[in-house]
C-alpha cells in the first residue's frame, strides 16, 4: 500500500504538499521565531473537499494533524511535533461572497483578518474584529481561538461575529452550516463546538461573517485616573452616556505607560506620573455632533473626579500615536527575560489580585519588574513579570503565584489566548473537574482516534 504522504499527493497534487527537508526554511511563528517548523510534512489542501479527504486519511492511519493558520498564537496550541501531520490553510484565501442585504461576508479560514478588515471597509462596512496580529493571523485561527482583542467591550469577540460555518470533523465528515441568519435555533448550534476548541474538535474550513455598518465617526482619548476604583465607574460612565458606543477602554498601570514612553519616538500625550492611564474610544453615526458630545462627556467625567486629565486625538496621526502606546509590547523586550500572562476576572477583585499575587514573586526577587495592562472593559488584564533570569523553575514559581489565585476570585488562566500547551497545566484553576470530564467526553466522541491537536488544552 503507497504511503501516506503519496496518498496525500494524490489528493491535493505535488504543490499541496511541503516535504520536512523544506519546512526547515519556514519560521514556527510569533512566539518562536528563530525555531523552524517541525512536521512529519505539511499539507495544504486547496478547498474543503481535499481537506475532507485529507483527514478522512489521516484518520484511518491514526495519523495526528495540527492545524495552522498565520502561526500568531500564543500558547502553543499551533505547534506540531516531528511525527506529526501540519494542514496549514494557506492556500484557502478566497473571499467568496459579500452579501450586503444580509450584511454577511463569507470567507475561506485562510485569509487573513486585515484581509477581511479592508475587504469589508471597501465594500461599506465595518468587521470589528481587530488585534496586533491583524496581519498574519487568519480567521481560522481566530474562530478557533476565540480571538478577542481591541473592540470587545461593544462588539463581542470572534464568537460573536460568525453566523455560519462550516467544519470537517475527523473523520472527513463536512458540516455545513453556512447561514446568514442572526437568529438560528433550529436544535444544537454547532458551530459553538469548533469555535475556541483550538483544532482539536475538527478543522474549519469557511465561514460567513457578520459585518456592522461602517461607524461615520470614531473619537479617542487618553486620560489620566487617580485612583482603581474610579475605572469601572468611569468606564460605565462613558458607555452610559455615550449610548452604549465606547469601543475601547484600555487601561495602562503607571509602569507599563512609563516603559512605553521611553521607547524612542514615543509621543507623550499626557505627564507620566500617574497611576492609570485610559485609552478610550467611542465610535458613532453623526460625524457633526459626536466630536463636541465626546468633549462634553470628558468634561462631565472631569467634573464629577472620575479623571483627571485628558487629551483627544485630533487627527489620525494623534490617534494613532496613542494607540502605538498601547500596542507597545515588544517595548518589554527591554527587560530581558520575561514571563507573560492573559487572565480574567472581574474589575472589583483586579487591585487586591495583583497586591496578592505580587508577594511571592517579590519575596523571592524583591528588584521584579512588572507591567500591567488590559481590556478593562472585559476583565481582562495583560501581566508581565521579569526577574532578570529564566529557566522552567522561575517559570513555575512565577506561573503559581499568578493562576493560582485565580481560583478563589473567579477569575480565567486565560481571558482571550486559549489553553494550547502553555496553559495545560492550569485548565483546572478554571474548570472543574466535571466540566474537563464533558470536555473530556466530547473529544473522545468527535475525534475518537485522536488525531487533531492532540496533547493540547488537557
Ligand atoms: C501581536 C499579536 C497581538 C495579539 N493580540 C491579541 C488580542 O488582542 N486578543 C486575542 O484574543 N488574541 C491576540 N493575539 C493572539 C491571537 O489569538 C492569534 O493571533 C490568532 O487568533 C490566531 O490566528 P492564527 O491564524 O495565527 O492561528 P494559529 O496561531 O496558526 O493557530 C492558533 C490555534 O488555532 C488552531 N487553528 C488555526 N486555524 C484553524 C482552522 N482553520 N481550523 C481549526 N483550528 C485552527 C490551531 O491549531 C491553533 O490551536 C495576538 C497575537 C499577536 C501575534
Amino acid at each position: 500500500m503507497a504511503e501516506l504522504i503519496d496518498q496525500i499527493r494524490d489528493i491535493v497534487g505535488e504543490r499541496g504538499v511541503v516535504v520536512h527537508e523544506d519546512l526547515l526554511g519556514r519560521s514556527a511563528g510569533f512566539r518562536h521565531p528563530n525555531e523552524t517548523l517541525q512536521a512529519k510534512f505539511l499539507v495544504r489542501p486547496a478547498n474543503t473537499d481535499e481537506v475532507s479527504k485529507v483527514l478522512k486519511l489521516c484518520n484511518d492511519a491514526g495519523q495526528a494533524v495540527v492545524s495552522q493558520g498565520g502561526l500568531t498564537g500564543l500558547v502553543d496550541g499551533n505547534i506540531a511535533g516531528r511525527d506529526e501531520v501540519i494542514l496549514s490553510l494557506e492556500r484557502m484565501r478566497e473571499i467568496e461572497e459579500i452579501d450586503p442585504a444580509s450584511s454577511s461576508m463569507t470567507v475561506q479560514t485562510g485569509v487573513t483578518l486585515q484581509s477581511v478588515q479592508e475587504a469589508a471597509d471597501e465594500a461599506g462596512f465595518f468587521f470589528p474584529l481587530d488585534l496586533g496580529g491583524r496581519g498574519s493571523a487568519t480567521l481560522g485561527g481566530n474562530v478557533s481561538t476565540n480571538a478577542g482583542g481591541n473592540r470587545v467591550v461593544r462588539y463581542g469577540m470572534a464568537r460573536d461575529m460568525v453566523l455560519g460555518m462550516e467544519a470537517v470533523r475527523a473523520d472527513g465528515t463536512v458540516l455545513n452550516s453556512l447561514n446568514k441568519t442572526i437568529k438560528d435555533n433550529a436544535g444544537y448550534n454547532l458551530k459553538h463546538l469548533f469555535i475556541g476548541s483550538e483544532g482539536t474538535l475538527g478543522v474549519v474550513t469557511r465561514l460567513v461573517l457578520r459585518l456592522r455598518p461602517k461607524p461615520a465617526s470614531q473619537e479617542t482619548a487618553f486620560l489620566a485616573v487617580d485612583d482603581f476604583n474610579k475605572l469601572p465607574k468611569l468606564l460605565n460612565f462613558c458607555n452610559g452616556r455615550s449610548g452604549g458606543g465606547l469601543s475601547a477602554f484600555e487601561v495602562m498601570w503607571k509602569e507599563y505607560f512609563q516603559l512605553v514612553l521611553s521607547t524612542p519616538g514615543a509621543a507623550q500625550p499626557l505627564p507620566g506620573d500617574y497611576p492609570f492611564y485610559v485609552l478610550m474610544e467611542v465610535i458613532g453615526g453623526d460625524t457633526q455632533g459626536d466630536g463636541e458630545r465626546f468633549e462634553n462627556m470628558l468634561a462631565a467625567a472631569l467634573e464629577e473626579g472620575l479623571l483627571v486629565d485628558a487629551v483627544i486625538a485630533k487627527s489620525e496621526g494623534e490617534r494613532q500615536a496613542m494607540w502605538a502606546l498601547r500596542d507597545d509590547v515588544e517595548s518589554l523586550d527591554r527587560w530581558g527575560p520575561r514571563v507573560g500572562f492573559d487572565v480574567g476576572l472581574p474589575i472589583a477583585e483586579m487591585p487586591a489580585y495583583l497586591d496578592e499575587i505580587d508577594k511571592p514573586i517579590v519575596a523571592e526577587w524583591p528588584d521584579r519588574k512588572r507591567a500591567v495592562f488590559g481590556h478593562l472593559g472585559d476583565g481582562n488584564l495583560h501581566i508581565t513579570y521579569s526577574v532578570g533570569e529564566n529557566g522552567a523553575n522561575v517559570k513555575k514559581v512565577i506561573d503559581d503565584a499568578v493562576y493560582l489565585p485565580l481560583a478563589s476570585r473567579g477569575g480565567s488562566v486565560s481571558a482571550e489566548h486559549g489553553i494550547g500547551l502553555a496553559k495545560k497545566a492550569y485548565l483546572e484553576v478554571s474548570r472543574s473537574p466535571a466540566e474537563i470530564e464533558l470536555m473530556r467526553e466530547l473529544k473522545t466522541m468527535m475525534d475518537p482516534n485522536n488525531i487533531l491537536n492532540p496533547g493540547k488544552i488537557f
